[in-house]
């Protein structure tokens, strides 16, 4: 009986201390957590250690700018287990541009982000959602699958942390949702948002370069 009850107890113990219990938990769909507007030395390795602790894992969209200029942040992201896509090099109207200027956007950010060790990029996110029908046949001729958004937390318009947390509770199965890395209320978000899909029984997903819908990682 004694024996029992410690094993007992150090069974509960280990339950309790170890984060893989709560990682185990079933999903019953998942959903594309995005973050964009890196990679920098001010956020990104914030944003990556409260992802990490939270278990949760993102797409990042990053510019090719930042990609060239700050290359060990890229592959801390991959490093910590993130997608990295491509979210154009200089983040303009890319609706105002020529199929060459686009071209150039787009090319030059693949090869800033595999130059940097993040691998070459399936996904594009055009800056501010916009794009046309030059443009996805330019994101074609690289491979690349385009991403909007389902759900804008409003993040880069000064959304609160609870109206953050509350735009990722709208989240269903396959949907992807619209952050950046650069503001204070979403990292402080993290948390929330990852209790908030746990108790919903959703699991930070990838999104697929086949589909565009948030998958299994
Ligand atoms: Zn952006």
């Amino acid at each position: 009986m004694r024996r029992t009850s410690l094993l007992l107890a150090a069974a509960l113990t280990a339950a309790v201390l170890t984060p893989g219990v709560a990682d185990a938990a079933p999903c019953n769909g998942y959903v594309g957590l995005t973050f964009d507007d890196g990679p920098s030395d001010a956020h990104t390795p914030a944003l990556l250690n409260a992802l990490r602790q939270n278990g949760l894992r993102a797409t990042v969209f990053n510019e090719g700018q930042y990609a060239a200029a700050y290359p060990a942040q890229v592959r801390a992201e991959a490093a910590a287990g993130m997608w990295i896509g491509n979210h154009s090099y200089t983040h303009p109207h890319m609706t105002q541009l020529s199929q060459a200027q686009m071209d150039s956007e787009i090319t030059r950010t693949q090869q800033a982000i595999a130059a940097a060790g993040g691998g070459t990029p399936s996904l594009f996110r055009p800056p501010y959602g916009e794009t046309n029908a030059t443009l996805r046949t330019v994101e074609a001729n690289h491979g690349l699958t385009q991403v909007i958004w389902d759900v804008d937390s409003q993040d880069w318009n000064g959304a609160s942390v609870d109206a953050i947390v509350q735009a990722n509770a709208r989240l269903t199965n396959g949907q992807v949702i619209l952050m950046h890395e650069w503001p204070a209320n979403t990292l402080a978000a993290i948390p929330r948002i990852a209790r908030g899909l746990a108790g919903r029984g959703l699991c930070a997903g990838r999104i697929s370069p086949q589909t565009g819908r948030a998958v299994a990682p």
